[in-house]
């Protein structure tokens, strides 16, 4: 493929390289002053308070471009930064896009990764207003900053959990995690096999987890649509058990998880019993999961209740009683971060 129809980065130089890449950049948001092309973009927030958040990604650290498509890498990259958008309760409006490039990298890999970028906006209406493109010497290295709009005070931090507030999650947990063991393990055998061919067969739901997360937009405005603000919010990217523990020490109290109530899809479960990692294990440290954990009032139990797509797995409690899970056999377990750590 990449001999086909390669175009050197150096042919078009960095001017000719972000037209190439911008020249169908369309902006949607009516707050979108200025885009791309001038020396900054201007954002009109009628009011809103500006949500800011940035993330860097390099290659060989936090993806692998072996099993990870350029497109499918694009879109991962804006969708984890607009997750941490509605970790705020905000929703997202703008994204800037950094890459560090080396000359391994074809005009047409280039444009693979943007139409991955321009797939995410799309999806969630986020105009791409800016970005740098420099030469790395070696990898692949993005840095996005996304930016979003909330109603002035009304973003949610990690920080106001109170005692007997009910702990909730979107989605299910764990899949991402087994996603990637999946491709590791074909990864592994392809390398030790040359020409073997991946056996990745009807696990699309889980490769999908890791290989394309959504930012869970929709929950927000469910929660913003019901009237349910809730008292502490985060994303989770490091696994359950780091990410709780992260409310309960900015919120200076304690919880109780319930183990058996933690979501797991099917697909985690068939996926765990072959490798034989609980699927729980997944869920508390496997991280990536991109799903939205969050406290509320229990006067909000009811309503929330109604929402499938949002489990309630346990409750705040004093600080003295420490961050704790209770297993289905009634066993109390002390709860300890074991997240996904770049640097380990
Ligand atoms: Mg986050």
């Amino acid at each position: 493929m990449e001999d086909q129809f390669r175009t050197e980065i150096g042919d078009l130089g960095e001017f000719g390289l972000i037209d190439h890449l911008t020249k169908n950049n369309e902006t949607v948001q009516a707050g979108t002053i200025l885009s791309v092309g001038d020396d900054a973009a201007v954002i009109d927030q009628f009011g809103r308070q500006l949500v800011v958040s940035s993330d860097m990604l390099i290659e060989g650290v936090h993806f692998d471009l072996m099993y990870t498509p350029l497109k499918h890498l694009g879109y991962k990259a804006v969708a984890v930064n607009l997750s941490d958008i509605c970790a705020m309760f905000a929703t997202p409006t703008h994204i800037t896009v950094n890459i560090g490039i080396s000359n391994r990298f074809s005009v047409e890999a280039l444009s693979e990764f943007y139409d991955g970028v321009y797939a995410a906006c799309a999806k969630y209406n986020v105009d791409l207003v800016g970005g740098d493109t420099s030469t790395s010497l070696k990898g692949f290295i993005i840095s996005i900053t996304a930016i979003g709009e909330v109603v002035p005070g009304k973003f949610v931090t990690r920080s106001g959990a109170q005692e007997n507030d009910l702990i909730c999650v979107s989605g299910d947990l764990g899949g991402a995690y087994l996603g990637l063991q999946l491709l590791e393990r074909e990864k592994k055998i392809y390398m030790e096999h040359q020409g073997v061919q991946p056996d990745l067969q009807n696990q699309g739901y889980l490769l999908g987890k890791i290989l394309k997360p959504e930012p869970r937009v929709d929950i927000v405005e469910w929660l913003q649509d019901n009237n349910i603000t809730p008292t502490a919010m985060i994303d989770i990217s490091d696994g359950l058990s780091s990410e709780l523990l992260h409310i309960c020490n900015k919120s200076e109290v304690g919880c109780i998880l319930y183990e058996a109530k933690i979501p797991v899809s099917e697909e985690a479960k068939l996926l765990g019993m072959q490798f034989n990692i609980p699927t729980v294990t997944c869920a508390l440290s496997g991280g990536e999961d991109y799903e939205l954990l969050f406290t509320i009032k229990q006067e909000d139990y009811e309503k929330v209740a109604r929402n499938s797509n949002i489990t309630v797995i346990g409750y705040i409690t004093p600080i003295e009683q420490g961050a704790n899970m209770l297993t289905p056999s009634g066993k109390i377990h002390k709860l300890i971060a074991q997240g996904w750590n770049a640097f380990g």
